[in-house]
């Protein structure tokens, strides 16, 4: 509206300015003919002198009332002749003339042009016009244009309120429905067609935007729900799968911890007696005897190998492996392994050879008596699978990633290509099952597992028929070792029992009379221990507060009343309290051997009973 408004002005402004320039231009022309004519018919009167010509040639001027003034002037500025419409105007009469050219001035042209006669000016004739009918047209061109001007706004309004209602109503409501949907969300809203032109159009493309989108929403919205179902669903599967899982987890465990139980129970009356024999040197073997029993030791021991490989297998798997990584000083692992494998190497006339360290040199960040097995588990396989008067070489070197490697070289027969990727499978011997080197297959298999659990790795590369070069990648510590412990922990030191002066009384709790005389026999081979046997707890207890023992050796797995709930009953009563007490059983679960080294037992031994750590034990405890 406005602008029409304003474009409407302009034009008409512009129109009347021209319309006047062009009027007041096309009168000036006329008036300018007319003063020449007049001029050119007063030169004779001006020669001669004859203003009373003069006059009546400007008395022709009557016949023009726009007219209303007329006067020549003679070259000397006099006037010469004149002519005045009315006796007024004639009273005002310039006596002199204005200068030459038109101007306006008060709603009057003033014109003044010379007269020539020959190229001579010989006068000026003044000519006053009146512009009444050009004020008149101006107020009659201010009238028209207002009522064009006051029409076209009206028009333009009437029209704008009409389009108004077709155009921008439809759009400002379209966009209100924008705005509610954008602000609620809700695309089951839609736009109000109120046309079918463009707008229309639009309305109804906008409505078919929101359909499509509230369809894909709900689609969306289903398939979101039936996701939740579904995940519920699995989730309830995967709860119970999880629990089926724990569940069979738990009674493997218990099965391999009561099947190790019962196979360790025989197993101590083999490997014992076998021992015993070994160590009666006052009835010596005759040679034949000898090699039976070694036979018999060996196949125990292979028998015993196997169940702790198995259950450090089962452990792993079921995540019941606890290991305490802590800082190791290299050289003593080492050492370790040096000494057990040494015997096997020169048997086998296997060279053993290793690159010197320093002590206090090397820690690793790792746990002591599994990095130990791991190491023990290559060297021995190097030993094992190697050639005559072959050798074994141990070596380490220190990686750029903080960790370090040691190494295994042999001069066996190498690992065949085709075999290569199952040496980590358990129980997969790669061909040698049946062989005359004994083995179970898992030793590598676990030694994977344990080094992965200390943030190492495990590989080898293999020459067949040259060798193979086994090695761990382990990382290293900053700190120092807390030695002497790990010494401990580590050694199965040559120590042997001591010899007391005064006698000591030691009590065996153990409901299977088997494991009682084994013991007893031990014992027996120092005068100074006196073995007093106990087939049952409750016996044991009694016993224990009035023989008042020095040490007490208790069964864990007895009918009666369980070697846990014994201990607590000693440590209650005043005078067996300070006794101290070491677990000898077959159960050689981790769980329990940590509960009952945490309720107070000096010590857990397993059996079937290595005599020599058993010895050391019961030293220490007594001592
Ligand atoms: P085991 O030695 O008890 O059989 P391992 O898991 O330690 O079990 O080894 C798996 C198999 O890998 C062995 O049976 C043997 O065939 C092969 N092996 C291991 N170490 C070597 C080696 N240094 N040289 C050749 N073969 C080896």
């Amino acid at each position: 509206m406005l602008i029409t408004g304003l474009s409407l002005i302009l034009a008409c402004t512009a129109f009347v300015i021209y319309e006047l320039a062009s009027f007041k231009s096309t009168l000036t022309r006329e008036m300018v003919s007319l003063a020449n004519i007049i001029g050119a018919n007063s030169t004779a009167p001006l020669e001669f002198n004859d203003s009373e010509a003069g006059n009546e040639t400007l008395k022709g001027l009557e016949a023009d009332n726009r007219i209303l003034k007329a006067v020549i002037y003679t070259n000397d500025n006099k006037i010469f002749s004149s002519y005045a419409r009315t006796n007024k105007l004639n009273q005002e009469i310039p006596h002199r003339h204005p200068p030459e050219g038109d101007s306006v001035q008060e709603g009057f042209l003033n014109l003044v042009q010379p007269i020539f006669l020959d190229k001579r000016k010989i006068g000026v004739i003044y000519l006053q016009v009146d512009l009444k009918e050009m004020t008149a047209r101006i107020w009659k061109y201010g009238a028209i244009l207002t009522s064009v001007l006051f029409l076209s706004i009206l028009v333009a309004y009437l029209m704008s309120s009409r389009l108004e209602q077709w155009v921008s109503q439809p759009i400002l409501n379209l966009i209100e429905t924008v705005d509610r949907v954008s602000i609620t969300k809700d695309f089951s809203l839609r736009a109000k067609k109120e046309s079918d032109d463009e707008i229309g159009f639009l309305v109804e493309r906008f409505n078919d935007m929101l359909i499509q989108i509230e369809e894909k929403n709900s689609a969306l919205q289903t398939a979101h729900d039936e996701l939740e179902d579904r995940v519920e669903e699995r989730t309830i599967e995967f709860r119970q799968a999880k629990e089926e899982a724990q569940k069979s987890n738990h009674a493997k465990s218990e099965f391999l911890a009561n099947m190790s139980h019962e196979l360790r129970t025989p197993m101590n009356s083999i490997l014992g007696f076998s021992q015993l024999l070994q160590m009666d040197s006052a009835n010596p073997l005759k040679d034949y005897q000898q090699k039976n029993l070694n036979s018999i030791a060996s196949a125990g021991s292979h028998l015993l190998e196997l169940i702790n490989e198995v259950l450090d297998l089962s452990r792993i798997e079921s995540g019941n492996m606890g290991i305490s990584i802590e800082a190791v000083d290299l050289l003593l692992i080492v050492d370790n392994v040096l000494s057990i494998t040494q015997p096997m190497a020169s048997k086998n006339d296997i060279t053993l050879k290793y690159e010197e360290i320093p002590a206090n040199s090397i820690f690793l960040e790792v746990d002591a008596l599994r990095f130990k097995q791991v190491v023990l588990n290559l060297v021995s396989n190097a030993i094992k699978y190697n050639k005559p008067n072959g050798s074994v070489f141990i070596s380490y070197k220190q990686l750029g990633t903080g960790k370090l490697q040691l190494g295994v070289q042999d001069t066996g027969n190498g690992i065949p290509k085709d075999k290569i990727e199952n040496i980590f499978k358990p129980f997969d011997r790669l061909g040698l099952e049946g062989g005359s080197i004994e083995g179970t297959g898992i030793g590598l298999t676990i030694s994977k597992k344990l080094i992965e659990m200390m943030n190492g790795t495990i590989g080898f590369t293999s020459n067949p028929g040259e060798g193979s070069f086994f090695f761990i990648e382990v990382p290293i510590s900053n700190t120092s070792p807390s030695s002497p412990e790990q010494i401990e922990k580590l050694s199965s030191s040559n120590e042997t029992f001591s010899n007391h002066d005064k006698t000591k009384k030691v009590l065996y709790i153990d409901d299977i009379p088997i494991n009682l005389n084994l013991v007893e026999k031990y014992l027996s081979h120092f005068s100074n221990l006196e073995f007093i046997p106990a087939s049952n707890a409750l016996d044991g207890i009694e016993i224990a507060k009035t023989q008042l023992p020095d040490l007490i050796l208790m069964d864990i797995h007895m009918p009666d009343m369980d070697g846990l709930t014994a201990f607590k009953k000693l440590k209650s009563i005043k005078e067996t309290q300070e006794i101290p007490i070491i677990a000898v059983t077959a159960d050689a679960m981790d769980k329990n051997i940590k509960k009952a080294l945490n309720m107070g037992f000096k010590d857990y031994i397993t059996k079937p009973i290595d005599l020599k750590n058993f010895l050391i034990s019961i030293n220490k405890a007594i001592n």
